[in-house]
């Protein structure tokens, strides 16, 4: 059996194969950018679109095919930006496409973007698509190029934990809080978004794949939570007070994310739960309450004892608005 993951060098790519890996199943992790190459994992470091044949080989013969590689990133503005996305979300899923043989499984990765945001209740698969911007656009289109085949196509909402992208808002926020600056939210406080556990991404794929699920899932946790919350999250287990300074959102970023959990549930047989305090001390690679994260030094405090004494550090936070 082999398996072939595209994306493996990103957040979400690392996270699979490392679970595949761990399990004994034979990875090839396809990326541009050099893949992991851990125990049991061929690693091909290629674009998608430069038709390699050892991708191709991969693609032609794996048992099921994860294509996480893409480019996120709802802010980034211009031709430049607006052509990286078409390149390497449009094309290069038409590659895959093109290239995988009906029968093994094949995920894609899409995204909750697709929805525009939540309006006052969970989105659900069957929604109309309301993309807001060129990358809620380019993952729409995403989803065209997969209608109609036997693919699964998931829509993860806001993914956090280990190895998050740097420029995604909790590791954002972690950074500057370490950096003694204030934690900038965009929109407002009572903005909200589902935020998801990778782990929980990760098992989602892999029980789409096993279990042969065709169609859009919601990847998320049907428990919006506020920005405020969130930042206050990252004061906490970091145990730091912040100031928390509030900029205009730009209008691509929706005020509200929501995942109807009905489908995941009944394809997947389970609703993820995100314990946000978790999934921010795996981020900053502290302690969690099941036991120390790898490695030494500070980071290896156990996060209880840390809370102990964050709780007045929390009540100290601010909000100042910020004109644009
Ligand atoms: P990431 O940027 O960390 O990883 C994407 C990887 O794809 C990168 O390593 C990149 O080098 C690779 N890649 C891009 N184009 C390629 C190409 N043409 N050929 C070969 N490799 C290529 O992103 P991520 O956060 O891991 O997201 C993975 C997927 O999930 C993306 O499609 C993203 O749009 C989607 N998604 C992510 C989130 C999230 O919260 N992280 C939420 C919803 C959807």
């Amino acid at each position: 059996m082999s398996v072939v993951v595209t994306g493996a060098a990103g957040f979400l790519g690392r996270a699979l194969v490392a679970s595949l890996a761990a399990d004994g199943i034979p990875v090839v992790a396809v990326d541009r950018r050099p893949p992991p190459d851990d125990p049991g994992v061929t690693a091909l470091q290629a674009d998608l679109l430069d038709r390699d044949p050892a991708v191709t080989e991969a693609l032609r013969g794996a048992d099921a095919v994860f294509h996480l590689a893409g480019r996120p990133g709802v802010r980034d503005t211009g031709a430049a930006a607006d052509a990286a996305r078409t390149r390497d979300n449009v094309h290069a899923t038409a590659a895959v496409l093109a290239t995988v043989p009906p029968g093994p499984p094949l995920v894609v990765a899409s995204s909750s973007s697709v929805y525009g945001g939540a309006a006052g209740r969970p989105c659900r698969e069957t929604d109309p698509l309301h993309p807001l911007g060129a990358y809620a656009r380019s993952k729409a289109a995403v989803e065209l190029l997969c209608a109609g085949r036997p693919v699964a196509v998931l829509r993860p909402f806001t993914v956090a934990g280990e190895g998050q992208r740097p420029d995604m808002a909790l590791a954002r926020w972690i950074a500057a809080v370490r950096a003694g600056d204030p934690i900038r939210i965009l929109g407002s406080p009572e903005r909200t978004r589902d935020v998801t556990d990778v782990r929980d991404v990760v098992r989602a794929a892999r029980l789409a794949a096993e279990r042969g699920v065709v169609g859009p899932v919601n990847v998320g946790t049907g428990r919006p939570r506020t920005l405020a919350e969130l930042a206050g999250a990252v004061c906490r287990v970091l145990a730091a007070p912040a100031e928390l300074v509030v900029s205009p959102a730009a209008a691509v970023e929706p005020a509200a994310t929501w995942a109807d959990t009905t489908r995941l549930s009944r394809t997947l047989g389970f609703v993820p739960v995100t314990d946000v305090d978790d999934v921010v001390a795996r981020q900053a690679g502290l302690a969690t309450a099941a036991g120390p994260a790898s490695g030494s030094g500070p980071g290896a405090d156990r996060l209880e004892d840390r809370r102990r004494w964050a709780v007045e550090a929390v009540a100290d936070v601010e909000t100042q608005a910020v004109p644009a």
